[in-house]
């Protein structure tokens, strides 16, 4: 019996990958879910069990050969396929040379292969050259693309594959995720465990990052700073900090989110204890009482930065959507605007 336990949450992936293994079926896979979920991660320990000689009822053992060169990174019969780290989009010739040119080889170690692909950016071209693959693929042969959205693979791919999509974490799968990292609970884990929107990955990142607690002070000032800039002073003040800080967009547009989601509930009822900002309590009363206690518009300012961060999900232009959202916030909830 595979084990899959030791990784915590996705208990449906884990019953169905855990079929998988038992009856050797199904030769292509589909992991969907947002950055940061654990697609990775399962992919790995999928591969650790179909690779693993150990005694069948014990697989991974974590003690064979095979289960040693896959946790050292150097298993003959488990390869990656990446995206080029210069232009960040997988190359078909990468697919061509690492899984086409290499699939039909037995496997030299195991016996079985596993092919893991970040497929996010996999042009229709490189898609087209796995779809031949998969078409017949060998035996022995176990393909795993991974992206964010299902949209991403030819509508041809997906029939030939099965599609396993991973859900959000629960408040206690994400608080054992971050005691298995080392970090205990605390008013600062809980609150960016929250925040990440029951993503572990996000939250990792944000807690083990220098810098983000910065960036959520200076994301607040910009939250204060919108009902009452002028028109002008929204592009020369508030948009270049969006700029500087491109590459942390999504996590800031979680900030501004949380913050007005803060707001509309502070805004009904001071006492809530069902804000996410909790050391932020004293700023967002002063806040709802400076731009009003209105609820609806703080919950419509939730949506604007919704809205926002799915038309950047979809390569809109940055600074256009960025610069709507700050417009769109300052008229709900400037009293001049
Ligand atoms: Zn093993």
């Amino acid at each position: 019996m595979p084990v899959f336990s030791e990784l915590i949450g996705q208990n449906e992936i884990k019953a169905r990958l855990k079929g998988f293994c038992e009856l050797s079926s199904g030769h292509a896979f589909i992991f969907v879910g947002p950055k940061g979920i654990g697609r990775h991660s399962f992919a790995k320990k999928f591969a650790s069990v179909l690779l693993c000689s150990g005694p069948a009822d014990s697989r991974p053992c974590g003690k064979c050969r095979s289960c040693i060169c896959l946790r050292e990174g150097s298993h003959p019969d488990y390869k990656e396929i990446l995206p080029d780290s210069k232009s960040g989009i997988v190359k078909t010739d990468t697919v061509r040379k690492a899984l086409v040119g290499d699939i039909g080889m037995m496997p030299q170690l195991s016996e079985m292969k596993v092919y893991f692909i970040d497929a996010d950016s996999l042009n229709e071209q490189g898609q087209n050259v796995i779809l031949k693959t998969l078409e017949e693929p060998p035996e022995y042969a176990v393909i795993i693309l991974s992206v964010v959205s299902a949209s991403a693979i030819l509508q041809t791919v997906r029939s030939r594959a099965v599609l396993l999509k991973f859900g959000l974490y629960s408040s206690d799968e994400m608080k054992a995720i971050l005691n298995s990292h080392g970090y205990v609970s605390d008013r600062m884990t809980e609150f960016y465990s929250v925040l990440s929107g029951g993503i572990p990955g996000v939250a990792l990142r944000m807690i083990g990052e220098e810098g983000y607690g910065e960036l959520r002070r200076e994301t607040i000032g910009v939250a204060e700073k919108i009902p009452s800039a002028a028109y002008d002073k929204i592009f020369l003040d508030v948009l270049p900090f969006f700029l500087e800080n491109k590459l942390y967009v999504t996590d800031i547009i979680r900030f501004l989110t949380s913050w007005f989601r803060d707001a509309a509930v502070m805004a009904k009822d001071k006492g809530s204890k069902l804000i996410v900002n909790t050391d932020q309590r004293g700023k967002l009363i002063e806040y709802c009482e400076r731009n009003g206690n209105h609820d609806l518009k703080y919950m419509r300012c939730v949506t604007i930065c919704d809205r926002c961060a799915a038309d950047l999900e979809l390569n809109a232009a940055f600074e256009i959507c960025i610069g709507t959202m700050l417009l769109r916030i300052r008229k709900e909830l400037s009293v001049n605007a």
